[in-house]
């Protein structure tokens, strides 16, 4: 055992005198974060962990200042929605229900699948700081999530990309989390693309493969005689981004109805985040007091 452990980081890697990209990642402890906060069973420990890290992918690769994108995954399956959230390095995720629990697959792997379901869609929401956020969704086709990304990636964005995404987890324990991303740009020979695939067993238990060595050390293996060149690290980390300002706003919204009801039947509110689990209370008065303040227009 190298380092117990060792802080998330994204490496950004170019192959090949950056004839295709890649992003490998450790976000072990963002997993077990996101998975101590939820109290989740494990195989929706290794779900969520796995949403993560590939949305944290997506988020890292957006670079303006304030941009987002949020990842929502709707397959039908017991855990319901599965929704993460990347503001560059910092990721949060929830799901309707994070304690499903299914036997284990015949292969002895967690049935995330199963648990996700399959018959719905992943859906990308970018936020680019612009009035209108870039919207893209595709058909589920596994709910393992590894496979959804990738297919999201080649279909919406018409990237093709192979996606590995894992998390290995001992009861409540995440042992080890993280994913990569490989994408052959524009130009690129198919000979290198054929390399890529030919390899693309080495990385498939991307976890485990995580217990032997850290990451910088496997990009050197997997990428042996690719020219692999890191370009960036970014830290990773579970970080929400509630606050009270953003519950009284959420508040507000519900419109005077609403409101009005909230004082006179609950004589208050109590309002928790669905990413961190923090509450926040708020008194028959204070609630009158957002009322008054908040626009008639609201009026429902
Ligand atoms: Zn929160």
């Amino acid at each position: 055992m190298y380092e117990l452990h060792p802080e998330d980081e994204m490496l950004h890697l170019t192959l090949m005198d950056g004839q295709a990209r890649v992003l490998l990642c450790e976000t072990t402890r963002m997993a077990q974060r996101c998975a101590d906060i939820h109290h989740t069973t494990p195989v929706c420990t290794a779900a969520l962990g796995r949403l993560m890290t590939g949305t944290a992918m997506m988020g890292v690769m957006m670079k303006g200042e304030g941009e987002s994108v949020s990842v929502t995954v709707k397959g039908g399956g017991p855990m319901g929605t599965l929704v993460a959230v990347a503001e560059q390095g910092n990721v949060r995720a929830c799901a309707d229900n994070p304690r499903v629990e299914l036997p284990l697959k015949a292969d002895g792997k967690l049935d995330v699948g199963g648990a996700v379901g399959h018959e719905g869609r992943i859906s990308v929401v970018k936020d680019l700081g612009m009035k209108e956020p870039y919207i893209g969704q595709c058909e589920l086709v596994s709910g393992e999530i590894a496979m959804d990304f990738a297919n999201y990636f080649t279909v919406s964005e018409q990237q093709p990309s192979l996606v590995a995404l894992g998390v290995l987890v001992n009861g409540n324990a995440v042992l080890k989390a993280g994913g990569l991303l490989i994408q052959p740009l524009p130009g690129c020979p198919e000979e290198i693309i054929d390399q890529l695939e030919l390899r693309s067993p080495m990385f498939a238990d991307i976890s485990r493969e995580m217990t032997f060595a850290p990451i910088s050390q496997l990009c050197e293996d997997w990428f042996r005689g690719m020219e692999p060149r890191i370009l960036e690290r970014t830290p990773l980390d579970y970080r929400c981004t509630c606050s009270r300002d953003r519950m009284e706003k959420a508040l507000i919204s519900l419109g005077r109805k609403d409101l009005q009801s909230l004082i006179d039947e609950d004589h208050g509110a109590e309002l928790v985040c669905h990413f961190c689990r923090n509450k926040y209370s708020f008194t028959a008065e204070e609630l009158t007091a957002l009322m008054d303040g908040s626009k008639g227009d609201n009026e429902k």
